[in-house]
Parts: structure tokens; C-alpha cells; sequence
């Protein structure tokens, strides 16, 4: 075993919607808490705005490098910062439906129930949506669960296009909704609000902190506090465990290009569901030889990330849209209405500008021959589809001898995504837009390598009652192990088919109290 450097009462590996958020659970606890993040705070810099270092450059995706199932290399889309992902996220906060809890019959293979139900969720998504500031509507959408409170904030007021839209797909019979939004707005006193509904929201980092992301809601409040400690460019190599294999003793560290030994009497791993899994299985040994808590060998397996498709839909007449992502759609979500799989969730995305366009060009300038590259922003609207993807064993992370990600990954509802794109098609006819005016927008989350797209990753930690069948027990706790939990979307046992951070967060929130009555 090694020699400790210095020992806590936990440790939480990870600042992003799981690890930041769980920190900011037990901060107020007083137990002395170190935080390790792999990545330094995100700098605030003009560049955080630009669309061209952000989307032409990819200056804010961390320099890592995964491989496909070939073995082929890929730069994935991750984000090394305190924060985490969400750094860069769009700040959807959504709920996952009541039925995504139990099993659901897709086209190709089920999607299993969770050991818990939506009920059993509910408090910790409220407890998420005030922490987090989600500006919503509960009521508005005919698929969502209850809810025990009201968002703390109204939802985001549509712009004129964005109210157009909704009004026709009201009066074509949809049910629009208000997307639920994280931003530090107040739209009754402007003034005062953080947020300048700037277009900049979705995909790039907010400079003056007016996103509600891990960093700004969760690390940043805790670290006056004597009890919380934190290193950045702290990168977890390994864990390792007491003799008898059930008692992690040591967390290994490599910072500064030191290698360095903590230790705590809890340790949760949040690095993100590839991370953490590549976490565990570098942490084998003679009483873990397929990885630490990995006897099932379930960890890594069973990866989904949504099949997803970023569209723009180009229109007659412009649209001056700035902050576009105020609109949402749950109407195909579920089989029925003629329909023999569920399809998923359409959502509206950051508005495209040009400088983010350009390496759409030649398929622009196709579809748009008279037009500019601006001309084209102009008269874009911009959609998000959200297929679920089911978990397959086959889809996983493995990790070769240097320690690299290996991601073995087939898709999974594609006939489910391509209904989708059909109804999203007929919903353009009847907004004003023209189903023939529709074009891939694939430099958002790197879609053109769709297996770096790993935006949305979950799945290779699942949690359950069956040790034979899953990685964590219904607390997020190892099976085999006694003090080692996964906070972060590892657990998921499915992933429905909307953004997964709320979820994330929420159940930070609720395994963190977990914690607290445990170490009490
Ligand atoms: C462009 C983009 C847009 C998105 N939009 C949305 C959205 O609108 N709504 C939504 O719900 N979701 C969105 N997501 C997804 C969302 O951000 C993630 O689901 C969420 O952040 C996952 O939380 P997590 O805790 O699992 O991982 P993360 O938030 O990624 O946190 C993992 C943390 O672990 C750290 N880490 C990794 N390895 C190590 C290690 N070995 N040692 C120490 N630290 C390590 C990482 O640096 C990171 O800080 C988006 C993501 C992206 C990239």
C-alpha cells in the first residue's frame, strides 16, 4: 500500500454535474472534503463568446485522445475543466418522464427499469431545479410527471420567432412547451440579472457566469470554506484498496508530474461515465483482477450517449432569434398515435451564425445558392432530436495497457431517429418552414464523428439490486466495495431521450444526504 499524503473525510473525484454538486451537498456538513479535478478553471477570456475559437477551433475541448472499436484514434468531446461538461453545456435542465423509470419496449431491445421510480426522484429534482435556478413551466407538458414545487424561476419568454412557432404548432394540435432553461436571469428586473440572453448559451462557456453550471452554482460557493479543499490538474490514476479488496485506502494522484497518495474514509469517482469507468478498470488487482468493483463485469459495458441530430431548417423570411432555446416538444415521445416506437424529444439549440457554419459551407451554398454564408444564419432555425439509445453490453469502454479509452460503439434506434426527423419535417410545414429546406448541422458536439459526440455519455457504472447485474447498489455505492461510490451519469441504467444533467444532479443531491446520514 502506499504512503498517504494526507487523509480526508472524502473524496470526490470530478467538479462536473455529479462530483460539483455532491461537494456542494456535504460542503455544509463541515467534514473535511478534497476535491480532485483532472482540468484548471475554464478561463474568462473574450474567446469564451467567439464563435471561432469555440466551434472553428475547439479551443475549450481538452486534448485527450480515445479510440474506436477499430482501434481507430478520435479527439472525443470532453471538457476537462472545474465544471466539468457542463462548462459548456446548454443548461436544458430536464426531468426524465415517469415511464423512462420503468421498462419501455424500443425497436431495438428494451430499455430496463431503474431499482427506483420517478417518485422516488421527485424531491431530489426539485431540490436540482432550485439549486441549479431552472426557469420553467411545470404544467405545460402533457408527458411530464408531478411535481412537488414549481420552477423557481418563470420560464424563458419566447422571442417573436419562437412565439410564432409555438403558436402554429398550438394551432396545428402539437403541445409546445417551455424549455427548461439554467441561466442567472431575471427578465422582470433586468437589470439586475446576470444573464443577458445573450446567443452564446449553448456550446460555449459563459464569460460572466450567468450559467447555471457546476462551477459557478456548486464548486465556486463551497470554496471559502475551511473544511473544502481543492486541486485542479489533479488527474486520479488509480485507486487502490486494503488487503482484503472491500476498503479503497488510497486515491493516486498524478499533478505537476508528481504522483501523489490521498486518502478518505469515503471516496466517490465523478469523472464522467468513461472516466470513472476508466478509473476502475485501471484500478485491478489480485482481489479486483477485471478492475476494482468490477466482479460482474459490468463496468464499462452497456455506454449511450442518445442518438441524436442537430438540424437547421432554413426559412423564408429571417430570424432574428439571440437566445433560441426557449422551445421544446414531447409529442413523439412515446409509441402510439399510429406510431410503433417511441421517437424522442425535439428541442430548439443555439442559434448558428455564420463563423460556426463554415464547415457546413458546401452543403450550404448548395441548398442556398444565392445566398451568403451570413445570409444563410440569418434564416436559420436551429432543432435538436433526442433518440433514446438503449444499453447494449457490446456498447463499452475498455482501457488498453497505457491507460487509453476504447469506445466499442454500435447505434442503436435508428429507425426510432429517423421517425423523428419525419415528424420533425411535417412540424416544419406547419411552422412556415420548408421540410426541404433542412440541412445536418453537424459542427455542433462534433456530430460529423458521431462516436466523439460523447456530449450526453452514460450508462458504464449502472446501478441496481443485482450485484450479478450492475456496478452500484440503489445508493450509488459499489457492490463489493465499502466505500466507494459513482456520482456521475455512470449510473444510469437507461437514458431516456432527454439532456441527462438534471438527472445527474439531482441524484448527486440525493446520494450526497445519503452520505451525510451515513457519516453521522
Ligand atoms: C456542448 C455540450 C452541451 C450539452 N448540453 C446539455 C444540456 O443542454 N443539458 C443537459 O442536461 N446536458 C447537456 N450536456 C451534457 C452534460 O454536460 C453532461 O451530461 C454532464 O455534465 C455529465 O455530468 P458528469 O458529472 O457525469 O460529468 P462531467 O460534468 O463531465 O464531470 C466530470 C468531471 O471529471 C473530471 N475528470 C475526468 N477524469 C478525471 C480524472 N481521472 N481525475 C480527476 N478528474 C477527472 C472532468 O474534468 C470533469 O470535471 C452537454 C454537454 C456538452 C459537452
Amino acid at each position: 500500500m502506499s504512503e498517504i499524503t494526507e487523509h480526508f473525510d472524502v473524496i470526490i473525484v470530478g467538479t462536473g454535474a455529479g462530483g460539483g454538486t455532491l461537494a456542494h451537498t456535504l460542503a455544509p456538513s463541515g467534514k473535511r472534503i478534497l476535491l480532485l479535478e483532472r482540468g484548471d478553471f475554464l478561463p474568462r477570456q473574450t474567446d469564451n463568446w467567439d464563435p471561432r475559437p469555440v466551434f472553428v477551433d475547439g479551443k475549450y475541448i481538452s486534448a485527450d485522445t480515445w479510440y474506436d472499436g477499430d482501434g481507430e484514434p478520435f479527439q472525443p468531446q470532453v471538457h476537462y475543466f472545474v465544471g466539468g461538461a457542463t462548462k459548456l453545456y446548454g443548461a436544458a435542465l430536464y426531468r426524465l418522464r415517469p415511464e423512462d423509470f420503468g421498462e419501455l419496449q424500443h425497436a431495438d431491445g428494451p430499455s430496463p427499469a431503474w431499482p427506483l421510480d420517478y417518485d422516488d426522484f421527485e424531491p431530489w429534482y426539485t431540490r436540482a431545479e432550485w439549486l441549479y435556478q431552472v426557469h420553467g413551466a411545470h404544467g405545460e407538458d402533457p408527458t411530464e410527471g408531478h411535481w412537488s414545487k414549481q420552477y423557481p424561476w418563470p420560464a424563458v419568454s419566447h422571442e417573436p420567432r419562437v412565439q410564432e412557432i409555438s403558436d402554429a404548432l398550438a394551432a396545428g394540435g402539437y403541445h409546445p412547451y417551455h424549455a427548461p432553461c439554467g441561466v442567472l436571469l431575471d427578465e422582470a428586473d433586468r437589470p439586475r440579472s446576470t444573464c443577458i440572453r445573450c446567443a452564446t448559451c449553448d456550446g460555449y462557456p459563459c464569460l460572466v457566469h450567468a450559467k447555471s453550471d457546476a462551477e459557478t452554482i456548486a464548486v465556486r460557493p463551497v470554496l471559502d470554506r475551511d473544511n473544502i479543499t481543492l486541486l485542479v490538474n489533479a488527474e486520479v490514476e488509480r485507486l487502490e484498496t486494503d488487503p482484503a479488496g472491500r476498503t479503497v485506502t488510497g486515491v493516486v494522484v498524478s499533478r505537476n508530474g508528481q504522483r501523489e497518495v490521498y486518502g478518505a474514509d469515503i471516496v466517490a469517482v465523478c469523472a464522467g461515465a468513461a472516466n470513472s469507468a476508466r478509473i476502475l478498470l485501471r484500478s485491478a488487482s489480485g482481489r479486483h483482477p477485471a478492475g476494482l468493483a468490477n466482479g460482474s463485469d459490468q463496468v464499462g459495458r452497456n455506454y449511450m450517449f442518445h442518438n441524436s441530430k442537430a438540424v437547421v431548417a432554413l426559412g423564408k423570411e429571417d430570424n432574428h432569434t439571440v437566445f433560441q432555446k426557449t422551445l421544446a416538444l414531447n409529442d413523439f415521445y412515446f409509441a402510439g398515435n399510429g406510431r410503433d416506437w417511441p421517437l424522442g424529444n425535439i428541442q430548439m439549440l443555439g442559434k448558428s451564425n455564420a463563423m460556426a457554419m463554415k464547415g457546413e459551407e458546401p452543403k450550404l451554398t448548395k441548398l442556398a445558392p444565392r445566398w451568403s454564408l451570413d445570409e444563410v444564419a440569418r434564416h436559420a432555425v436551429d432543432f435538436w432530436l433526442t433518440t433514446e439509445d438503449v444499453p447494449k453490453p457490446g456498447n463499452r469502454v475498455t482501457v488498453d495497457s497505457g491507460g487509453a479509452i476504447h469506445v466499442a460503439y454500435t447505434p442503436t434506434n435508428d429507425k426510432e431517429a429517423d421517425g423523428l426527423y419525419r415528424e420533425l419535417r411535417k412540424v416544419l410545414n406547419h411552422v412556415g418552414l420548408s421540410e426541404h429546406h433542412v440541412l445536418d448541422k453537424n459542427f455542433y458536439m462534433s456530430m460529423n464523428v458521431p462516436i466523439a459526440g460523447c456530449a450526453h455519455q452514460a450508462g458504464t457504472c449502472r446501478f441496481g439490486t443485482d450485484p450479478a447485474t450492475s456496478v452500484l447498489d440503489v445508493n450509488c455505492k459499489a457492490h463489493e466495495l465499502d466505500n466507494l461510490y459513482v456520482v456521475d451519469t455512470s449510473f444510469f441504467p437507461s437514458i431516456g431521450a432527454v439532456n441527462p444533467a438534471l438527472t445527474a444532479m439531482a441524484n448527486a443531491i440525493r446520494v450526497g444526504e445519503q452520505l451525510l446520514d451515513r457519516m453521522a
